[in-house]
């Protein structure tokens, strides 16, 4: 059905976007291009983004490395191809600037798995600990953390709090698992998880390793500990990227979303990537959310420039200081510039 800027403007909040039809004749290719330099505008992207928007977009990042570009652009408005968490970020990073999602229901199931008043009193019960919360959370849960981690950053930032400081890890209990592994620690762990992390079969994945036993399995930290115990290298999306195209191997089972193959193919484009299978009848591991945005809503969201991230200003100070600790101590330990 085809209705009117304001009708749609109106029901952003409800539909989570602007429900307009795109003209099919619009090389939508060139008309982002064109709005990212009448507005100023820079588009960052995760890597677990469609094909396409990767492909216009300024910056192609995990995490951490879309948090420091957002932290460090001039640009003035920031379009975030991601999920709600990653634009609120850049929000909390840029207060003044305009920060645009193309659907603002693109959430995440790992985030909502930490509801901020049940986490207050779970935090409640051990008042001597440190929290360190996955960057994957609410600003709520942020403002509840005393350090951010991603997980290209989270065994330094642990390693940089003394030993005898007992810490709460949240939302990702399979990440905060691995970590007191990789430390020695024996952080409290929050029970929430990533569902497109859980999904992979390890018996599938068993299967895969026998028809082709060059192959090497490399997964995210995010994904259950099974899975992890039989990986040849386990990383970040960036680090598995890099791993990809440093390594000499020729084939790899990847268990992590499959967005990122995408990227993988583009800079190892003689390797063979099979994404791991997942443990249901679909032939995927894509994150639903994630795969919220389209070409067509980025337009729309740049040319309109709604939905935008709005955010209370009291809960934004309380949730930039864990995220400033954690690009500090980044900083420190030579993992960003
Ligand atoms: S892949 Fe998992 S952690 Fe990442 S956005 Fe999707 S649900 Fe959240």
């Amino acid at each position: 059905m085809d209705i009117n800027i304001s009708e749609a403007r109106s029901q952003v909040n409800e539909k989570g976007f602007l429900d307009i039809d795109v003209d099919p004749r619009l090389d939508l290719f060139q008309e982002i291009e064109k709005l990212k330099k009448e507005k100023n505008a820079i588009l960052l992207a995760h890597y677990y983004q469609e094909p396409d928007i990767q492909d216009v977009a300024d910056y192609i990042g995990d995490s951490l490395g879309l948090a420091q570009q957002a932290a460090k652009t001039d640009a003035d408005i920031i379009v975030f191809a991601g999920v709600h968490f990653m634009a609120e970020t850049a929000k909390i990073l840029n207060p003044n600037k305009k920060v645009l999602l193309p659907d603002l229901k693109a959430g995440c199931s790992l985030a909502d798995s930490a509801p901020a008043e049940l986490f207050r009193r779970f935090k409640e019960k051990y008042p001597d600990h440190l929290v360190v919360s996955y960057i994957n959370c609410t600003a709520e849960i942020k403002a509840l953390s005393d350090i951010i981690c991603t997980s290209g950053n989270a065994e330094k930032i642990i390693e940089s709090i003394p030993e005898d400081q007992p810490i709460i890890f949240a939302p990702d209990k399979n990440l905060g698992g691995y970590l007191n592994k990789k430390t020695g620690r024996n952080m409290v762990l929050w029970n929430g998880a990533c569902m497109v992390h859980e999904i992979f079969s390890l018996e599938k994945i068993m299967r895969l390793k026998m028809r082709h036993p060059k192959a090497k399995l490399i997964a995210h930290p995010e994904c259950e500990e099974p899975i992890l115990r039989i990986s040849d290298f386990i990383g970040s999306t960036t680090q598995l990227l890099k791993y990809v195209v440093k390594d000499d191997a020729q084939e790899y089972i990847v268990a992590t979303e499959t967005g990122i193959l995408h990227q993988m193919q583009q800079d190892a484009p003689g390797k063979t990537l099979i994404p791991a299978p997942p443990n249901n009848s679909c032939a995927c591991n894509d994150c639903p959310h994630m795969k919220l945005n389209t070409l067509e809503k980025l337009y729309l969201c740049m040319e309109h420039e709604t939905p935008e991230i709005l955010m209370d200003e009291k809960l934004r100070l309380a949730s930039l200081k864990p995220i400033e600790r954690m690009l500090d101590i980044s900083r420190a330990a030579g993992l960003i510039g």
